[in-house]
């Protein structure tokens, strides 16, 4: 195991993996730019390194500074927890060049994966069903071609792409070739590379995931799904585990699915295969996220695996803790993602600070978050804020101890998503368990 870990991360998602980190016994190292001095992950951590200036591309993007922060405190491994650098392979080199463990898969694993088109192709070689589309495009011709071949309606994406950007959707050629106009630009824009790539538009889908985790010996565990269908923009609102939309032979067949795709591309550390999944429960490789995820706690309250000290040990060089008979799962789990934005002003981001802070509490309640009474909220970074997770024997005890605990959470000075779960938790679609991707923004009108 190792001594000392740097995380590589703010918010939230740092606190977590400090948390699991004094767990393990595992002292801990905290990165923070200038608007983060006064952060929660600054002052649970063992040590702290100042890495620079407000922006994310001047600190926690900053690859030289979070090295540099590494050597001077000691740390022998970088955990990058999701978002900022989690998903770049010129990161985790880095810190393999600089001699520190990178707590995620090989370099080699996270480009290969990363690059959404090769994904695909990797999943077709290990007998994963993707959704039909093509290889990476070169040109718009060769999208307009291939579109035609798959026929509309078609999505065009980036291949590098993630966070719901570089994405759009075309109804039919004329509109395909703006779309891709948009697209590249969007892609070259926010991910450095315009590369795109086409699937067919499937309808009324559900986004269902399946979390994986392998260690060094080459033993790979699946810990089943997570239903993240409840999506604004092509982003998660909440999740949900089980998933209420599949029988239990879609997800023996989904798991076993995910667990090959990541034996055949020989992956190690903590993964997530995104599917999409039709009406007649036929599901599609869409992506694999190479990194822990937000929604990791729901797959945590249902299994009882602590997959950020899974993460640790892995990358430590120990095996697994578990095997995967002892994944059990139990009960239903739910996860609120907390953000600072306004629900009634199209989500406008609402930095500032928290006046008042009262948290919720009591049975099958977790509280993931950063905030504190006073803390301010910068306006640098991504606007989730915290996450309540709950737990119950069954869905319906899970939606009733949610709204029960939302109610409880009082969060003043800034706006936040939690009006907007409080409504989500008596929608009748919601409480069916039957609803798809497109379905929160019908009902808001999007
Ligand atoms: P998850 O499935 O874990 O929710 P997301 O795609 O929503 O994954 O991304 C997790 C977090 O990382 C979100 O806060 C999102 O805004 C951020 N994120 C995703 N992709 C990128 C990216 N390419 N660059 C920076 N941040 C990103
Ligand atoms: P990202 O890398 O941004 O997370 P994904 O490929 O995972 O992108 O897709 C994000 C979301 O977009 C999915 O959860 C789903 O709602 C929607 N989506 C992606 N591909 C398709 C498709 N072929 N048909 C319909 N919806 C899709
Ligand atoms: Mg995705």
């Amino acid at each position: 195991m190792f001594e000392k870990v740097l995380v590589a991360n703010r918010g939230e998602i740092a606190l977590r993996i400090i948390r699991a980190c004094q767990e393990l016994g595992v002292s801990t190292v905290a990165i923070y730019s200038d608007a983060d001095s006064e952060a929660l992950h600054v002052r649970h951590a063992d040590e702290s390194v100042n890495i620079g200036p407000p922006p994310a591309a001047k600190s926690y993007l900053n690859i030289q500074a979070i090295l540099d922060a590494a050597e001077q405190s000691g740390a022998e491994a970088v955990h990058p927890g999701y978002g900022f650098l989690a998903e770049n392979a010129a990161f985790a080199a880095a810190c393999k060049e600089a001699g520190l463990t990178f707590i995620g898969p090989l370099a080699s694993a996270i480009e290969r994966m990363g690059d959404k088109a090769v994904a695909r192709t990797l999943a077709v070689e290990a007998d994963v069903p993707v959704v039909p589309g093509s290889e990476a495009l070169a040109s718009t011709e060769e999208i307009m071609k291939s579109a035609a071949e798959v026929g509309y309606p078609v999505m065009v994406k980036a291949a590098t792409g993630g966070g719901g950007r570089g994405i759009r959707v075309a109804e039919d050629e004329e509109r395909l070739r703006a779309s891709v106009r948009v697209a590249k630009q969007e892609a070259e824009a926010a991910f450095g590379d315009g590369s795109l790539y086409l699937e067919k538009l499937l309808l009324q889908p559900r986004h269902v995931e399946v979390q994986v985790i392998g260690d060094r010996e080459g033993n790979i565990v699946h810990l089943y799904e997570r239903e993240c269908s409840m999506q604004r923009r092509r982003q998660k609102v909440l999740e949900e585990a089980p998933s209420p939309g599949i029988s239990p032979g879609t997800r023996e067949q989904m798991a076993e699915a995910a667990v090959r795709l990541a034996r055949e591309s020989g992956y190690t550390n903590a993964g997530t295969v995104e599917f999409l999944v039709d009406k007649d429960e036929n599901f599609y490789f869409i992506e694999m996220n190479t990194r822990v995820q937000v929604e990791h706690p729901i797959t945590e309250m249902i299994t009882g695996v602590d997959l950020v000290k899974e993460q640790v040990r892995v990358a430590s060089g120990e095996p697994l803790s578990i095997e995967q008979e002892d994944v059990v799962p139990k009960g239903w789990a739910m996860e609120f993602r907390i953000n600072a934005e306004d629900p009634d002003q199209d989500f406008m981001p609402w930095p500032g600070e928290i006046s008042f802070l009262e948290l919720p509490g009591g049975p099958g309640v977790r509280v993931d978050s950063a905030l504190y009474q006073g803390y301010r909220i910068p306006p640098f970074y991504d606007s989730l804020i915290g996450k309540l997770i709950v737990w119950g024997l069954t869905r319906e005890e899970a939606i009733d101890r949610a709204r029960r605990a939302l109610r409880e959470y009082k969060i003043e000075g800034v706006k936040t998503t939690i009006p907007l779960h409080l409504r989500l938790l008596d929608d009748e679609a919601f409480a069916s368990g039957n609803y798809h991707t497109g379905y929160l923004e019908e009902l808001l009108g999007d």
